[in-house]
């Protein structure tokens, strides 16, 4: 048992023992010096968005108003009044109407969990509840008028209205879906959400995210991007085209599009910002200025998240000829390249000559071998991240001699 639950327990003998109402702060009656000072601490509580998510804090907080007020003047039964009002409320409420099967609300904020190809147990429920009183007021309301109008429990994945568009392999392992559009407006979330609870904090953050770049950029997101957004790490906002550089992002899985780029980033901010930081400055001023507006998270709500990917730079994997003469196509293989519709650049180049070259994709370049005498001739892949390590290639004739 817990501080705060013994506090509650304590409370709630009091009640029954004395026959205490619970505190009621807005009956009209008159007011007690220590009821108006619970008064504008309660009133503290409400105008301060992180107190108001952290019941700790909100506890320490009217424990330092109380503080002023003499301990002897402090009657049983306000001490019992103070503790209600400390105890954190369950935003959580079983429904079970239909495919209702609860609600979670805070501060005029409503997400119903609605039944759809699986059911809400009651597990589930105060996981994402839990998830969801770790974020602060203003998340959630972006993220309900972005097009968060239900979160819907699906079976063994969540489903989208755009799965057909994505390979089975993607959607493997997934725990949750944001489908922010109209007529949508959900999110849908799986079986893999509730592997453990630290996961579905982090799935539930990240969906959020989704809906919050909505509810800035709506159906420009996939077009033109976010503004303010995109350009920091693409040149476009159609998925996965448009990629300015390898490096910057906090996850590998942030590197796909600039949604789940955003999505990353702002559950990074809330839960792991130092890694945000460290990671890419501008994504982390966008995530505090324009998300969070200012809002910094309280370290109960912080989690440790992996370490930020390593910097990258192109690697040369294997030539498609070891040898060949001037002017011949030698397609490269190999890792971070930019593809044909990516911004930054590719050169490559034959013992230090540049060459003509056509990217394929971000793991293919085409490139024809330069008129260079014959001998060895070791290939490199340059970009914006940097220069590849070189690998062996030799020019089998002399220029001079093909013409
Ligand atoms: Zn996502």
């Amino acid at each position: 048992m817990n501080g705060l639950q013994m506090m509650e327990r304590v409370a709630r003998g009091l009640r029954g023992a004395r026959g205490v109402a619970p505190c009621r702060y807005d009956s009209g009656e008159p007011r007690s010096r220590a009821t108006r000072a619970m008064v504008v601490a309660v009133a503290l509580v409400a105008a301060t968005p992180a107190f108001a998510e952290e019941p700790k804090l909100r506890l320490d907080l009217l424990t330092k108003r109380d503080a002023k007020l003499s301990a002897s003047s402090l009657s049983r039964e306000k001490l019992a009044a103070f503790v209600a009002v400390a105890a954190p409320k369950d935003n959580l409420t079983k429904v079970g109407d239909g495919t209702l099967a609860f609600v979670w609300e805070r501060n005029g904020l409503r997400v119903p969990l609605v039944d759809r190809i699986g059911r809400w147990s009651d597990q589930d429920a105060r996981w994402v509840s839990n998830a969801l009183d770790q974020l602060p007021d203003l998340y959630i309301r972006k993220a309900i008028r972005g097009g968060m109008k239900r979160i819907y429990r699906d079976g063994a994945l969540p489903t989208a209205p755009t799965d057909h568009l994505e390979k089975a392999s993607d959607r493997e392992g997934r725990g949750g879906v944001a489908v922010p559009a109209g007529p949508w407006n959900f999110v849908a979330v799986g079986d893999n959400l509730f592997a453990n609870e630290a996961h579905c904090y982090k799935v539930t953050t990240h969906e959020l995210g989704h809906c919050v770049q909505w509810d800035i950029s709506g159906w420009a997101t996939p077009l033109t991007g976010t503004n303010g957004w995109t350009g920091i790490s693409w040149t476009t906002g159609i998925p996965t085209i448009g990629l300015r550089s390898w490096n910057g992002f906090v996850s590998n899985y942030s590197r796909k599009t600039h949604m789940e780029d955003f999505a990353e980033c702002a559950a990074w901010y809330w839960l792991d910002p130092d890694k945000l930081l460290s990671a890419n400055p501008a994504k982390f001023a966008f995530m505090r200025d324009r998300v969070f507006e200012g809002l910094v998270s309280p370290a109960s709500a912080r989690r440790d998240r992996p370490e930020n990917p390593a910097p990258v730079k192109p690697v040369v994997e294997r030539l498609g000829d070891a040898k060949d003469d001037n002017y011949a196509l030698v397609k490269v293989y190999g890792n971070y390249f930019m593809g044909p519709l990516d911004g930054g650049f590719n050169t490559v180049r034959y013992r230090g000559t540049t060459a003509l070259h056509l990217p394929i994709s971000r793991t293919t370049i085409w490139s024809w071998v330069p008129g260079i005498s014959k001998g060895s001739a070791p290939v490199t892949v340059t970009t914006q991240d940097g220069k590849s390590e070189q690998i062996g290639f030799t020019v089998t004739k002399p220029w001079w001699k093909f013409w």
